[in-house]
Order: structure tokens, then C-alpha cells, then sequence
């Protein structure tokens, strides 16, 4: 424990990990940081925080940081430190001869969901005008993008529903794909507590998660499915709803579309989504489907809470709409203790999203093609916009090996340890002519830049997160940028460089300007956000205070609409090479590709990635506790020790990616959601050997 002394002043900001955006006063001495304490007042955690959140700010100083500016022409040149006007001028330079030389579309950007809201919604302004296109992408891309799609065409609006407050209300709560103790630690004991007051639980999850068994805590059902079954699961739960009279008639016939609710009644009866055909695939038992469905759909105000395991799959688009489906049936929608919650990954995925950090959509999820849309933006923007979608980010790897991409702006990302098939994606990067990461540290991705941008940390930035449950959240600068300026003015200067001026003098201004332009944001400014403490989206003159929980009297889209949601099985089956199915999660103590909770210089911080493996699938390759083994699959191989448990079940493994060394994208393969591109980290085919340690 390091005395840091006293503190002289504190400042109310917000978390930078999960997507629970716990509100902290940095208790601050001179620039120095003395303590992190969970703010009372702070709406989504009520004076709570996690570990990461309290103690894991240390690498905002760690040496590893990089704060000066660098360019080399070829990554097998070593870097040289240059004034930020050089890095900039260069940056422009190279983006502009590539333009000329290779075309408009030849360059992009990807945004971070670390970032702020105004750090986002500026790089994708930089790239509609500065660039003249529409590819922009965000890491959501690989986490939540199923969630914007499936949450819009079912309900119109491409967020969760309620605000995390509202559990304390439900009396059944089913939470798949998602581990709220480990991943959203400060949500997850809210859940428990009202778990422990007499709430039902469902877990869909393939591994026992701390939330199934716990102190006072017993799920009632664990439906312990195969990997990449969930389309499967939740049409067997629906066809247990709509056989057995278990619909909410009165909901569906006054809030819901009533032909694609036929359409989705006859779908989900035929004999094909009984839970008796369909047992065997998911490995469930069709009487505990059937008692699952039944608790859903009549135990009181039901609230389904999800994760990565939902979206992270060739289906995870069809997943989300499978879930809407499920709670438009059963009425579980539009008031405290029910609804569709997605619990999101990182701090600002929400808000990276609302921003217009996607190809095919302006701030607000307008679609570049709407003429009127698109006018709004060129008359405060002075621009004329692509009406045609850009570049996803698995779009753009394809045409740098194609040599059709050459200019790549990271603002925040790592894609080379956080993205999929990592050989795929070092090597169109490679072939990229102008690189550029905008980063804390020299990441892998860094590795193939030629140009390094170093960036702000959370306590060095003024700007707002929005958190799952769309709560707007001031961040607010404790310590000057170490690098001497915080993202947004990098990316202002890049702007400018590149003949697109952006006179913003404080981030208020360009909040000032999203709320301008975004119909749900009108109502948001800096002075109401510290009026009010946070403010949750829409916020506009229907709703000043803001809006805890949406789709009351109406879905934003009007009606409801069924979706059909047919189960197509993922690509990735198990062979005699691979017979072993790897799964993908995190624990409580690291973060992600782990960049800051790997520099908290606390040595627990660093426990390792391991390998879950079931006693018998252990046993039938002698393989025991702490045991090296190598773990193959179609993409690459990888080294990890083994973890003998029954958390898993027999044919499937599990480990987390928190560590670069652990290599656990080296082995993912790149199937992906067929509407969004989302990886699906959350199913590879691998065999598992023991071998010597490395
Ligand atoms: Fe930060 Fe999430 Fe922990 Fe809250 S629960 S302190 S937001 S990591």
C-alpha cells in the first residue's frame, strides 16, 4: 500500500472499465491521484465500485506510457519521437497522397468504446468530411453490434430497455451469455441481492458461472446449453410459450405488429422448436426447458439480462431477436422489473454507438441513405455526405489484402490482440501503407503503425460515457494530458491538417453540437448533466429528466415486430481433429486485452489466462491441474496451463484473453454474425494435447 497523503480537492468522474459506469470522486493531490472513492450519489452504483474501478488507475503513470509522438516510413525502421505539428502533418500527408493515389475510399477509421462520446462522434465527423467517406467502425463491431441490430428491428431503438435500478422489481430474472459477477461486478450484486430476497433465477450459460451457486443463492434452473445453441434455446422456450397458452394476449394485441406476431406464433410452434426435438442438440432435458419457459412466462415481472455469449456468435444478431421476441410475448416490457437489458462490455459501448461510430449511421442510428438525415448534418457540417454505407472494420482487413485500403486511424483499439484470427489481421496491416495508433502504450497493434499518437487516460479528459442502462455520465480531467493533449484536440488537429477546421474550445461544444443534431440527446448539456448527476437517454422536451426505462405506452418503432428467427447451427462443428468446442469470458480482476488492469503494479492483477477443462475430457488426454497444453484449432495454436473443473461441461473448454501471451485470438476463427460481422469468439472447434511447458 503506497501513502499517498492527503488529498487537497476531488473530482466526481466516472469509471473507465464495464459498461456499469460507476460514478468516483478522484480524491487528487496536486496532479497526483491519492484514492479512487465510489461516489454515493452516483446513480448506477450507489456508492459501489468493483476492484477495477477502485484500485486499477495506476497505469494512467505507469512508465510504460508513451507520451511523445512518433512515425517511421517502414515498421522494420525503429520509431523517432517527433513535435506533435510533425506527427500530424505527416499523418495528413501520407492520408492524402493515399486518397490521391489510391482513391477516396481508400483510408478509414476505428473508434474505441474507451473513448468518450466526443472523442468518438469527432473521428466520425473527421471521416465524413475530412475523409469523404462513410468508413468509420467501432470495437462494438465485435461485442454489442448485435444488440443495435436486433433491439431496432424489433422495438425501434438499438438499447437496452431499463435502468439497472429496476431489477429490484423483478421477480424472475434470466440472464444468458453473460457472467454480471465477474463482468459487471458492481450490477452483478445488485442482481444477487434481489436474487436473495426471493427473486427466480434462470442461467443460460454452457460453464457454471459464480451466479448459479452462491451463498443464499440457488439457480432455479441452469440451462446448461452447447456453445452456439442459443437461437435453439430461446425458440424452444417460445414454443413452450405459445403451445401451452402462455402468451400475453392482451400485451401483443395492443403493443405488437399482429401479422409478424402470427407469423412468429405458427414459426415457433412447428414441432421442429419443441424442446423434445430439440433437447438433444442443446443438451438440455425437455422437461427442464419446459419448466424454464413456464417460470419465464408466468412468474411475475420477468427481466432478461445479456452478454457477449448472446451477440458473439454467427447468430447473435438472430439471438437479440430472439430475446425481444420472448419478452414482447410474455409482456415483459415497458415498466420497472422486466424489459431486455444488454449488459454491455465496455465503459462506452452505448455511447460509441450512439455517437455514429458506424458505417451505415449517423449520431442517433440514421442511416446514411436518408436524404433528410444526411441534409441536417451537411448544414451544420458544410459538407456534402456519401450516402452509401462504408467499410466495416473486417471489410477494410479484407481490402488491405486486397490492396484496395491503405489508411488505417486507430483511436483506442488493439485489433490485433482484441480481434479474431489475429494472423488475419497482422497481415492486412502489413499490407496497409500509413498505420496510425493513438494509444496509451505501444500496443500490438502498434507493432505494424507508423505512426504512433499518444493518447489521454480517462483522468486526463473532460467528455462523458454512456453506460448500459443509457446513462450519460460526466467524465472530468483530474491531471493534465501527460502527452501535453487529450484525444479529441488530436483529432481536431488532424482535421485541420487535412483542410476540414474544427473550432471547438471545450468538449461541452461539441455535446452542444450532438444535441443539435440527435432528436434523443436535444435535452443534454454539460450544465443539465450536473444539474442532475447523469441523465439517461432520450432527453429531449418529451422527457427532460430523461428516461429510466423506454417503450412505456409505445415501442419507439410503434408496434412491436415478431422477428423469425430460425436456427441455423454455427459452421464451426466439432470433427475427430477437433472434438473439443472453446468458449471465451473474463474475469474480475482483469479487463479485456488487460492494457491497464495488467499495469496496476498489484501483483494479483496478472493471474493468467488458463484453460478450463472437465475432468473426463482431462482424464481421457492425462492431462491434470496446471498441466501445459497446447490448444489447436483451424486458425492457429496456442499454449495455456490447464484447469481441471467441472464449471465446464464435457466437451467443451474455456478460457479468458486477458493476456497477449495467451494467444486465445491466435486460436478463434473468423465465422462471424451474419447481419453485423461480430466474430464469434464464443465457439471454436480446437483440440487440446498436453505438452512440455514452453
Ligand atoms: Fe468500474 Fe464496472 Fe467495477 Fe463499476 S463495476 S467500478 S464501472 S469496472
Amino acid at each position: 500500500i503506497v501513502d499517498r497523503g492527503q488529498p487537497e480537492q476531488a473530482v466526481i468522474t466516472t469509471c473507465a472499465y464495464c459498461g456499469v459506469g460507476c460514478s468516483f470522486r478522484a480524491e487528487v493531490k496536486g496532479e497526483e491521484v491519492v484514492r479512487m472513492v465510489p461516489h454515493k450519489d452516483g446513480k448506477a452504483n450507489h456508492g459501489h465500485s468493483c476492484v477495477k474501478g477502485r484500485f486499477a488507475w495506476g497505469y494512467a503513470t505507469h512508465p510504460d506510457r508513451i507520451t511523445t509522438p512518433m512515425i517511421r516510413r517502414s515498421i522494420d525502421e525503429p520509431w523517432q519521437e517527433v513535435s506533435w505539428e510533425e506527427a500530424i502533418r505527416y499523418t495528413a500527408d501520407e492520408f492524402r497522397r493515399i486518397q490521391a493515389e489510391r482513391g477516396r475510399d481508400s483510408v478509414g477509421a476505428l473508434t474505441s468504446s474507451r473513448c468518450t462520446n466526443e472523442e468518438t462522434y469527432l473521428v466520425q465527423k473527421l471521416v465524413r468530411t475530412a475523409f469523404g467517406n462513410n468508413n468509420v467502425d467501432t470495437c462494438a463491431r465485435v461485442c454489442h453490434s448485435p444488440t443495435g441490430y436486433g433491439l431496432k428491428a424489433t422495438l425501434g431503438e438499438s438499447a437496452g430497455t431499463q435502468d439497472f435500478d429496476s431489477v429490484h422489481q423483478a421477480d424472475v430474472i434470466f440472464v444468458i451469455g453473460a457472467n454480471p459477477t465477474d463482468a459487471h461486478p458492481v450490477f452483478g450484486s445488485v442482481m444477487k441481492q434481489r436474487l436473495r430476497a426471493g427473486a427466480k433465477l434462470i442461467v443460460a450459460d454452457p460453464r457454471t458461472i459464480d451466479l448459479v451457486r452462491s451463498p443464499h443463492i440457488e439457480a432455479a434452473h441452469h440451462l446448461k446449453l452447447k456453445p452456439g445453441t442459443n437461437v435453439a434455446l430461446l425458440n424452444a422456450l417460445a414454443h413452450v410459450i405459445v403451445t401451452e397458452g402462455l402468451v400475453d394476449e392482451a400485451f401483443v394485441a395492443a403493443r405488437c405488429e399482429p401479422d409478424s406476431f402470427a407469423q412468429w406464433r405458427e414459426f415457433v410452434s412447428r414441432p421442429d422448436n419443441s424442446p423434445e426435438r430439440l433437447s438433444g442438440e442443446l443438451g438440455i432435458p425437455a422437461g427442464e426447458l419446459r419448466a424454464a419457459a413456464r417460470l419465464y412466462a408466468t412468474g411475475g415481472n420477468a427481466a432478461i439480462y445479456y452478454g457477449l455469449g448472446v451477440t458473439e456468435h454467427s447468430q447473435g444478431s438472430t439471438t437479440v431477436m430472439a430475446i425481444a421476441n420472448l419478452a414482447m410475448a410474455t409482456g415483459n416490457l415497458g415498466r420497472p422489473g422486466v424489459g431486455v437489458n444488454p449488459l454491455r462490455g465496455q465503459n462506452n459501448v452505448q455511447g460509441s454507438c450512439d455517437m455514429g461510430s458506424f458505417p451505415h449511421e449517423l449520431p442517433g442510428y440514421r442511416h446514411v441513405s436518408d436524404t433528410a438525415t444526411r441534409q441536417l448534418f451537411e448544414q451544420e457540417w458544410g459538407v456534402t455526405l456519401d450516402p452509401e454505407p462504408g467499410l466495416r472494420v473486417p471489410n477494410m482487413l479484407d481490402a488491405a489484402l486486397a490492396g484496395q485500403f491503405h489508411g488505417l486511424y486507430l483511436q483506442g483499439e488493439d485489433p490485433v490482440q482484441s480481434d479474431p484470427n489475429t494472423q488475419h489481421v497482422q497481415a492486412a496491416l502489413k499490407a496497409m501503407q500509413c498505420v496510425v495508433v493513438q494509444d496509451l502504450f505501444l500496443n500490438e497493434t502498434a507493432k505494424y503503425a507508423h505512426v504512433f499518437l499518444p493518447g489521454a487516460s480517462f483522468l486526463e479528459k473532460d467528455g462523458t460515457f454512456t453506460n448500459a442502462e443509457r446513462r450519460i455520465s460526466r467524465v472530468r480531467r483530474v491531471m493534465r494530458p501527460r502527452a501535453g493533449k487529450a484525444d479529441w484536440e488530436v483529432t481536431v488537429a488532424l482535421a485541420e491538417a487535412l483542410g476540414y477546421p474544427m473550432p471547438y474550445a471545450h468538449p461541452s461544444d461539441i455535446m452542444d453540437e450532438i444535441a443539435r443534431l440527435t432528436p434523443t440527446f436535444t435535452g443534454v448539456s454539460y450544465a443539465r448533466i450536473d444539474e442532475l448527476g447523469s441523465i439517461q437517454w432520450p432527453c429531449n422536451a418529451s422527457a427532460p429528466e430523461g428516461t429510466p426505462i423506454m417503450h412505456g405506452e409505445q415501442f419507439v418503432r410503434g408496434l412491436g415486430r415478431f422477428m423469425l428467427t430460425a436456427y441455423v447451427p454455427t459452421e464451426e462443428r466439432t470433427s475427430r481433429k477437433r472434438p473439443l468446442l472453446l468458449t471465451t469470458g473474463r474475469i474480475l480482476s482483469q479487463y479485456n486485452v488487460g492494457a491497464q488492469t495488467r499495469r496496476t503494479g498489484n501483483v494479483h492483477w496478472h493471474a493468467e489466462d488458463r484453460l478450463e477443462i472437465h475432468p473426463s475430457d482431462a482424464e481421457n488426454r492425462g492431462i491434470h491441474d496446471d498441466d501445459w497444453v497446447a490448444i489447436t484449432s483451424r486458425s492457429g495454436e496456442t499454449t495455456l496451463r490447464a484447469l481441471v473443473t467441472e464449471r465446464v461441461q464435457p466437451g467443451v473448454v474455456y478460457t479468458t484473453f486477458h493476456h497477449p501471451e495467451s494467444g486465445a485470438n491466435v486460436i478463434t476463427t473468423d465465422n462471424s454474425d451474419w447481419a453485423t460481422n461480430c466474430p464469434e469468439y464464443k465457439v471454436t472447434s480446437v483440440e487440446v494435447v498436453k505438452v512440455m511447458q514452453p
